[in-house]
């Protein structure tokens, strides 16, 4: 609410926020900037308590104006589980390993983060109708916040996408459209079609306040964790929405003097299907370009090409962190270990975070000292095809 205007991640041209933007002149994803020194005044640790629980306590950083009652269903404020059972099979300190558990989002995964803002800002702002590609979890955050907000949705999933987000989109009243394709083909669909019909194009990073969203999983670990940060977090990468709005929030954090220039290493995971961001990490690239033939059970992470790309290349990079990938027999087992050890409903992009836990300990890059963050960013109830597909063993 101490919004300023819109600037380009990669370009230096600034845009209004008055209006309804997708990407900036140039092509890249636009950053939503704020008067923090404002912001500052009274969005300090010790103001936070007896704020709601639900990511709207940092309000001061939330493009959404003063006035308006922000459109909840309960998203955020998820718990910080300490998973010292993990720990120990890895070799690792008691006491520092977490998982932070954004099962127990509505709708089922963290995707309701950053629709939950997205939407709220689209209804201030005018839109009627909503378009998303999902592979996965976002259609169905779209479907249950644009219901909540009274809008239509439109949502184009690849045709092998798992029933649950199929279902969970029809149940919540939008129009689903199967498409024989990736996200990629899904998105171009929408791409096509969004000025003929008037649809706003909610696509990941190609609208401004999805990533505003999912920054609050940055503002809650540093509450989680009683005002420091972690030294490392393992995040499921797809579009990257998590991994630049965490980035950010550290940068807004230390702007209004929370934290000091400090950072967690972050570490990307990729499915060994399709990294094109590990990929390029490895190559030492700026950009990621296209993955080819892109294929794994991690519906999340079925993300071919990223707009962002070279947002989440330079933050892995400055924070000395890297880029893990993980094959699809390995992340399942590990989601069930995941589950069995915590208690916790891992998906398998939560398993892939253990997976590359795992190999990241062997080779000595993490150390036993070091205070860890992994991300369950979605339930495995959802994900009934792909643990029939990878069966216990
Ligand atoms: C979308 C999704 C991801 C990837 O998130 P990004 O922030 O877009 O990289 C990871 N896990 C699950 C369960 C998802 O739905
Ligand atoms: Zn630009």
């Amino acid at each position: 609410m101490h919004l300023t205007h819109l600037s380009c991640f990669a370009c230096d041209k600034t845009y209004e926020a008055a209006n309804l933007i997708n990407l900036c002149d140039c092509g890249k994803p636009l950053r939503v900037e704020y008067d923090l020194e404002a912001a500052a005044k009274t969005l300090q640790p010790q103001t936070l308590a007896g704020r709601p629980s639900n990511l709207w306590r940092y309000r001061e950083v939330l493009p959404l104006p003063a006035d308006i009652d922000p459109p909840t269903l309960g998203e955020g404020c998820t718990p910080l589980l300490p998973a010292d059972a993990v720990a120990e099979q890895l070799g690792l300190s008691p006491g520092r390993l977490f998982v932070k558990d954004e099962a127990v989002n509505p709708t089922g995964s963290f995707k309701a983060r950053g629709m939950a803002v997205a939407v709220a800002m689209a209804a201030h702002l005018g839109a009627k109708k909503l378009a998303v590609p999902s592979a996965g979890n976002a259609g169905g955050a779209l479907a249950f916040y644009a219901a909540r907000c009274g809008l239509e949705a439109h949502i184009f999933m690849p045709k092998d996408v798992p029933v649950a987000n199929r279902l969970e989109c029809e149940i919540a009243g939008a129009n689903v459209t199967l498409v024989d394709g990736l996200i990629t083909d899904c998105a171009k669909i929408v791409m096509d079609r969004r000025e003929a019909e008037g649809w706003f194009d909610m696509s990941t990073l190609k609208e401004p306040y999805r990533v505003e969203g999912k920054k609050t999983m940055g503002y809650e670990l540093f509450e989680d964790l009683c005002g420091r940060l972690p030294d490392v977090i393992l995040y499921p990468t797809g579009g990257g929405t998590g991994l630049v709005g965490m980035w950010k929030a550290f940068e807004e954090m230390q702007a209004m003097g929370w934290i000091g220039a400090e950072r967690p290493r972050m570490v990307s995971v990729q499915a060994s299907g399709c990294a094109p961001i590990a990929r390029a990490f490895a190559a030492g690239a700026t950009e990621a370009g296209t993955f080819e033939n892109a294929h794994t059970a991690a519906a999340g992470l079925r993300v071919p090409r990223a707009i962002a790309d070279f947002e989440m290349l330079r933050i892995l990079r400055e924070s000395g962190g890297t880029a893990v990938t993980v094959d699809d027999v390995a992340m399942m087992d590990d989601a069930r270990r995941l589950s069995a050890a915590t208690g916790i409903c891992a998906c398998p992009e939560g398993g892939a975070c253990l997976t590359a836990l795992r190999k990241l300990t062997a080779s000595g890059w993490i150390r036993p000292e070091d205070r860890i963050v992994l991300f369950n960013t979605g339930s495995g109830m959802k994900y009934a095809e792909a643990f029939a597909e990878f069966p216990r063993r």
